[in-house]
């Protein structure tokens, strides 16, 4: 396999771009991802935050220990993975991480995986989705993007300006794609509006490096209060408020992770 490290964005011609490569090695070593060429893109892409934009090579250690981002982003950051795992982390290849739907990871011929079922559907599902799961039953794992989602973040890529949640779409039967991101665009930076308030929970099976079983972001951007919530639906999943997760659909065994989102988002909001 070829490695090429890029001077600029302009050298970019094709290739599996890989950042910190925590999502693209385990991916190539289980085939999951095959690729000839890996374009190392850490040297093209903007890292840091300044006022309100944030590079998306910005990794999620710099991010937790930032005084000048948003609390739900900076405790979002803090509460994902292990220490290491965020040094090599960048906020960027936090949005476009795959799902750990386990059936995923481990190759069943699914709808992802461009089959003709959702094996989570039939099969064991304790940790899937609980909206949007007809097709695909996978939980969004991003704590990180939830908290965008809340903070009503845009994104400017190589190719278009756009709030972040229309970098994702539910899988269907004529596209199986979880984001938009068009072959060879470059997530660049991230911008922030003005925010007034915010806060993340997070629930997870163990205290430290667990991926979300539910995460709520809350955040009130120009008056109005936006809830974002991770771990419970194919994409990072905007609620339009509390009385939303009436209209929940959970499988037989995720029920119970509608009222671990009801008690969190109760809380968010005290707390916000
Ligand atoms: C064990 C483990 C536990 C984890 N726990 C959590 C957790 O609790 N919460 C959470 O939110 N996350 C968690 N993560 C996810 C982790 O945060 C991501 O793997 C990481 O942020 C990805 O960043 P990276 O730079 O390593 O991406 P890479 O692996 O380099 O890239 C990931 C993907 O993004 C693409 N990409 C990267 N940068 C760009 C760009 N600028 N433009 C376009 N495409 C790009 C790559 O091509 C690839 O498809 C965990 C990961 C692991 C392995
Ligand atoms: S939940 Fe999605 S990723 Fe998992 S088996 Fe079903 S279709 Fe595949």
């Amino acid at each position: 396999m070829e490695l090429l490290r890029p001077s600029s964005l302009d050298d970019l011609n094709g290739g599996l771009m890989i950042h910190g490569g925590t999502e693209v090695v385990p991916l190539l070593r289980d085939g999951i991802l095959k690729a000839d060429t890996l374009v190392d893109i850490r040297g093209i892409v903007p890292r840091g935050v300044k006022g309100n934009r944030i590079g998306v090579g910005t990794t999620l250690a710099e991010l937790e220990g930032s005084t000048a981002i948003p609390e739900a982003l900076r405790e979002a950051c803090r509460l994902a993975a292990s220490p290491q795992l965020r040094n090599m982390s960048s906020i960027g290849g936090n949005l476009l991480q795959s799902t750990r739907c386990w059936y995923w990871r481990l190759k069943y011929p699914c709808h992802l995986h461009g089959g003709d079922r959702c094996h989570a559907r039939e099969g064991e599902h304790r940790e899937h989705a609980i909206f949007a799961n007809d097709y695909c039953a996978s939980a969004h794992p991003s704590d990180v993007a939830a908290a965008l989602l809340a903070l009503d973040a845009r994104l400017h890529t190589t190719k278009r300006e756009l709030p972040i949640a229309d970098l994702y779409r539910l899988p269907d039967e004529a596209d199986r794609h979880v984001t938009t991101l068009e072959p060879g665009e470059v997530i660049l930076e991230l911008e922030l509006p003005a925010v007034e308030a915010s806060v993340y929970l997070k629930a997870m099976d163990r205290q430290r490096w667990a991926f979300p079983q539910v995460g709520v972001a809350a955040a009130r951007v120009a008056g109005e209060v936006r809830l974002g919530l991770a771990g419970v639906a194919p994409i990072p999943w905007l609620l339009t408020g509390p009385e939303a997760l009436d209209a929940a659909t959970p499988l037989p065994r995720t029920a119970w992770k509608v009222d671990v989102a009801r008690a969190l988002v109760r809380r968010a909001l005290d707390r916000l």
